[in-house]
């Protein structure tokens, strides 16, 4: 149960939707003008049909302790649990761009329609992203000075198990999201995790953990240059 009511902020699609340029960058379109048409129809889908949600609500680090141990299954070096206690503070998140845009990619799989679902997927999970941005951008705003960034669990050693004690603490079902027994989201377009306010020094991660042999993302390694 949350010390404090989480709050619940709601986003405009077009808000949240990403640029175009990120999704060509993103998925390597070569001729990007051919697929023009079908990123105009996929954002119009976007827009009819996703209704992007969050939930964040601020946590102690001794509370947000008991979430990031979860079930005990993290990495003995993830980088979060030496980050986590330099913060000033911590908020913990659910995001979600609701059902109906996961079943109107869905489908247009389950109709061949295999073009603009894949853009359409891409293009949701990039505006979860944007979402978790806006929703940091909202928390930094109460610390001046700090810079915010936002981990979730399965990533860089915080074991994707913790879902199930982030849950218990901010319950983001009740903005509809709901976990199955192997941790995974339903809708699927939905995202968890910890916002961390801090002096920007903290967030400084490099890829020398031993998972990280396994990362295609390497995502560690640019992060710092976008932390507001
Ligand atoms: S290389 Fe990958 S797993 Fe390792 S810290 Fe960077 S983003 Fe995380």
């Amino acid at each position: 149960m949350f010390p404090v009511s989480p709050k619940i902020c709601k986003w405009p699609p077009s808000e949240v939707l990403p640029e175009r340029s990120n999704i060509i960058k993103k998925e390597g379109l070569k001729d990007a003008s051919k697929f023009l048409p079908l990123l105009e129809q996929a954002e119009k889908l976007f827009v009819d049909f996703s209704a992007p949600t969050g939930l964040v609500g601020e946590i102690s680090a001794d509370q947000f302790e008991r979430v990031f141990e979860g079930l005990g299954q993290n990495e003995p070096q993830a980088p979060l649990r030496e980050i986590y206690p330099k913060a000033q503070a911590l908020a913990l998140f659910g995001i979600t761009l609701g059902p109906t845009i996961s079943s109107q990619i869905e489908s247009l799989f389950e109709s061949d329609d295999f073009v603009l679902g894949y853009l359409l997927d891409c293009m949701a999970s990039l505006a979860c992203e944007r979402a978790v941005d806006h929703a940091s951008h909202q928390f930094a705003d109460a610390y001046e000075g700090l810079s915010t960034m936002a981990y979730s669990p399965g990533y860089c050693g915080w074991h994707i198990s913790a879902q199930k004690t982030l849950f218990q603490m901010i319950e983001p079902q009740t903005i509809g999201i709901s976990l199955n027994e192997d941790f995974l989201m339903s809708p699927l377009k939905s995202t968890t995790g910890v916002l961390v306010a801090g002096p920007r020094e903290i967030h400084g991660v490099k890829p020398g953990y031993p998972f990280c042999r396994q990362c295609k993302c390497r995502t560690c390694l640019d992060r710092l240059t976008t932390v507001q």
